[in-house]
């Protein structure tokens, strides 16, 4: 059985090409390979409905010269992509992602929690960045092995509640704001299989179309949703064992609960803070944090919550961010590499250095069965370690439907690498070196795709300039968007991932991207230091799976590009070896989530 196409994109092989017997006898190898290859039955199913896939039987010994003549569109009946489509080919029609199914058989802790994320993003309803990924991901991973997790999240106007099941309202209570009671909607639905409380003030908080940015106050809004989220606990009668807060959003949260909840009702919670990125203080004037019924000027204080930075200047600011990690139990960060830096540096050091005993790196996972190359929705070929086949269809599908150059014979070794860098484009992450990446690629004659949305307008407008400028061309697209879709399409054609972070508390990119085959290339900082080690370096080389540079300058990036660029040119066997290698590599949850669960039943307490 073979997949044929129905593709009218002209064939490039020449016709007088076959009167070279050399060349009719390898083409006829590379057609039996391909004929072997296609009658696999996994290529076949790998292949989404989605894609409008015919299958024809044909006998074959049909299989002579002439198939090989055929292009690489002759991977099926699929339908092309092309830049010129009315609906550009990752808005098509994919099936609603649901991925609620345990993803593998995960033994079941003995002794059972409830743990309750307090948190302001949640992938794939409310998702920014890696935050809501490790919610998601984290909370996923726990209610596998057994705990009883619930997400309480802001209910965003700009949530498409379709992605929502047994979404319904269960009460109306009234929340403390400002002087008065704000009457607050609380609603339950179930998210990629997760419990969501969904807090819904009738006040103008969370109004607006994406999830930060909105025209309210954010940090006030922040603020009337922690405590929301604890006075919803007592008015349900609810006492988890562990409240588990993320970032400066939440981070007036455990000071609430200790000075005040803790008074009145919930005895049994413990506070967990996770900080996923140490630049986000949660600035925050006293008089902001007596909004929300706490008595800002007695947390002005080195050891509670003051800003370390404005000490001495008039008015002192509070931090939300330094408060949480006084007042809560335990306070995680992302990486191991990122806590010891975060002990080194910055103003928060001091305050981490005194609650070192508490404070804990665990490497964040990824979600592996949302980002599954094997059963992944938005891929038109599925692909897993053992065959990679559907890798090259989603890179040619990639290329045609992004226009960049793809016309290679199928039979010749693909010499054009691509790269891909999806991510938020912010100084964090090293947007001189992804400049210097774009015109280094296309000198290397690669092909480099961008994905990325720039919150701040000058840099949006540097980036559109350098989109116009290569959108004629065949090797560079940068798309200022944000697309899920997109970014799982992108991650399962890339060869290279590059990360090139001047700081990465964890970094999920390079995880993600490894799991779909793409090798990549980051700078050695943070969780990218615990998850990439170098290929040239012969001490660890059982850990070696990408090209890791040091220095901030361009010349460091080109050299592990050159390096990169060379093993795939011309070390195809141990390109090969490294794709399969990077795709086993367990990042996944299942893997880290117990170190969790440790610190959550280190502070937990059992006689309630
Ligand atoms: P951060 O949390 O600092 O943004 P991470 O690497 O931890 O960085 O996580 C980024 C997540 O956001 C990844 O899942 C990445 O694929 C995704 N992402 C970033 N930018 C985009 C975009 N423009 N479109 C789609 N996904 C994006």
């Amino acid at each position: 059985m073979i997949l044929r196409s129905c593709s009218s994109q002209p064939t490039s092989t020449p016709r007088n090409c076959f009167l070279n017997p050399f060349l009719a006898a390898h083409l006829k190898r590379r057609a039996l390979i391909w004929k072997h290859e296609l009658r696999n039955e996994y290529c076949l199913k790998s292949i989404s409905r989605n894609f409008r896939i015919r299958a024809l039987e044909t006998d074959a010994d049909q299989l002579d010269e002439a198939t090989a003549e055929r292009t690489k569109s002759d991977y099926g009946d699929l339908v092309w992509p092309s830049p010129s489509d009315e609906i550009p080919f990752w808005k098509g029609d994919f099936p609603s992602w649901d991925i609620s199914e345990d993803p593998v058989d995960i033994q079941k802790d003995s002794d059972l929690m409830h743990i309750v994320h307090v948190t302001a993003e949640m992938a794939p309803i409310a998702k920014v960045g890696g935050l809501g990924d490790v919610v998601t991901g984290l909370a996923r991973s726990c209610l596998t092995r057994g705990h009883k997790v619930d997400v309480f999240l802001p209910f965003y106007e700009c949530i498409n509640k379709q992605h929502i099941k047994e979404l319904e309202l269960i009460s109306t209570y009234d929340s403390f704001y400002d002087g008065s009671w704000v009457s607050t909607n609380v609603y339950r639905g179930v998210v990629s299989g997760i419990p969501v409380v969904f807090i819904d003030p009738s006040n103008e908080f969370f109004k607006g179309q994406s999830v930060y940015g909105g025209s309210y106050n954010e940090l006030e809004a922040y603020l009337f949703f922690s405590r929301a989220c604890l006075e919803w606990l007592q008015v349900s009668g609810t006492q988890p064992d562990i409240i588990h807060v993320h970032e400066w959003q939440t981070g007036s949260l455990p000071l609430l609960y200790w000075d005040m909840y803790h008074y009145l009702s919930l005895k049994k919670p413990r506070i967990v803070l996770t900080i996923h990125n140490m630049e986000h203080y949660g600035e925050c004037r006293q008089e902001q944090l007596n909004k929300c019924g706490l008595d800002g000027s007695t947390y002005a204080t080195e050891e509670k919550a003051v800003d370390d930075r404005t000490i001495g200047h008039n008015p002192e600011r509070l931090s939300l961010l330094k408060g949480g990690i006084v007042y809560s139990n335990a306070i995680v960060t992302v990486s191991p590499t990122y806590l010891k830096e975060t002990l080194c540096s910055g103003w928060l050091a001091g305050t981490l250095i005194r609650h070192r005993d508490k404070y804990f790196g665990i490497l964040n996972g990824i979600d592996t069965a949302m980002w599954n190359p094997a059963t992944d929705a938005y891929l038109p070929a599925k692909f897993d370690a053992n065959n990679v086949e559907g890798k090259k269809i989603c890179k040619l599908y990639v290329q045609r439907g992004l226009g960049l150059a793809s016309d290679r014979h199928p039979w010749d070794p693909d010499t054009v690498p691509l790269v891909v860098c999806i991510s938020r484009l912010v100084a964090q992450k090293g947007l001189h070196l992804i400049t210097n990446a774009i015109r280094y690629v296309e000198e290397l004659g690669g092909q480099m795709v961008i994905l990325g949305k720039a919150p701040d307008a000058r840099v949006e407008s540097d980036f559109k300039g350098l989109a116009e400028l290569h959108s004629k061309g065949s090797s560079i697209r940068i798309l200022l968007m944000y697309s899920e879709e997109l970014s799982h399409m992108l991650y399962a054609a890339a060869d290279i991932v590059l990360v090139p972070s001047i700081y990465e508390p964890c970094g999920l990119a390079q995880m993600i991207g490894m799991r779909y085959g793409a090798v990549p290339v980051v700078r050695k900082t943070g969780g990218l230091a615990d998850t990439v080690f170098d290929m040239d370096d012969q001490s660890q080389p059982e850990q070696a799976n990408g090209f890791v540079f040091e220095g901030i300058n361009e010349g460091s990036l080109n050299g592990a590009l050159d390096r990169a660029f060379s093993y795939y040119r011309e070390k195809p066997g141990e390109w090969r070896a490294a794709v399969k290698k990077v795709m086993q590599i367990d990042n996944s949850w299942n893997n880290t989530a117990g170190k969790y669960i440790e610190v959550y039943n280190s502070v937990r307490v059992r006689n309630h």
